[in-house]
């Protein structure tokens, strides 16, 4: 799906790499649809707005602003938390109504859910979100065009390297910027599919950090409140980002200020 030629990105005096941390607030939505009926690891997620309140703190205490992709049922439920995420700084995006996989909805039911999350959020904080992910990174052919029809500046879907990239599935309208993710880094397959430790887990993503800061290059850090919010993984992230932090040379940015940088370096503001 990524056009427009190779990738080209300086990033901000200073800085020669990037790191997004974003997390996805799913409630209990994301394992519902997943695993029914297995009502006992459903009931884990209901430790999601004590794992909230510990990734709030945690990237207060590195001064450190990230981006909360909301799921807009959750949010309805908590909304005392989605505005404490915008009043501490951070961007809050779309992450689906409830967590139902894009690839499985047609185009006029993508639309629909986008646009009902984006007026949700909006209606509780008073801020337009700008940014998508789509619900375990099950998107397909619609959701693009969807997101760029409906004006979205930043989707973190499609894994297609390790810089931002336009998809421009129409050329007529402004650019989606894909903040590209992975699955190797995502809280998920560290502390739920394989139980590793927080050591293991920050010393993966630190080498893999180091290794970008060495192209100049982007990481974008996939986060669940009911995983890596708990108190050992919450450790992980909290090293990591010291570790950022002191490095110097990385710019720790929310998803909207990268998408917005990648337009200005790209002519397209
Ligand atoms: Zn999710």
């Amino acid at each position: 799906m990524s056009d427009g030629g190779p990738p080209s990105i300086s990033w901000p005096a200073g800085y020669r790499a990037a790191l997004c941390v974003s997390i996805d607030v799913d409630g209990h939505y994301g394992e519902t649809n997943a695993r029914t009926p297995d009502a006992f690891w459903i009931h884990q997620t209901a430790y999601d707005p004590t794992g909230t309140e510990r990734l709030l703190g945690l990237l207060a205490d590195v001064d450190v602003t990230g981006s909360f992709c909301w799921v807009g049922r959750v949010a309805e439920e908590r909304p005392d938390l989605v505005r404490r995420a915008i009043a501490e700084g951070h961007e809050v995006a779309c992450h689906s109504w409830d967590h139902h996989a894009y690839n499985g909805l047609s185009r006029d039911e993508q639309r629909t859910d986008v646009a009902r999350t984006r007026e949700t959020l909006t209606r509780i904080t008073g801020v337009v979100p700008t940014g998508h992910k789509s619900p375990g990174w099950r998107y397909d052919d619609h959701t693009f065009p969807v997101l760029q029809e409906l004006g979205f500046a930043w989707a973190m879907d499609e894994p297609g390297g390790d810089l931002p990239y336009a998809t421009s599935p129409d050329p007529t309208r402004p650019p989606l910027v894909q903040l590209p993710p992975s699955w190797l880094y995502d809280d998920y397959p560290f502390f739920v599919d394989r139980l590793l430790t927080p050591q293991q887990a920050y010393e993966f993503w630190r080498e893999d950090l180091d290794q970008l800061r060495a192209e100049g290059k982007l990481m974008c850090l996939t986060l669940h409140p009911f995983v890596a919010g708990r108190p050992g993984p919450s450790r992980a992230v909290a090293r990591l980002l010291d570790y950022a932090v002191d490095a110097g040379d990385v710019w720790i940015a929310r998803a909207d200020a990268i998408a917005g940088w990648w337009r200005e370096q790209n002519g397209q503001s």
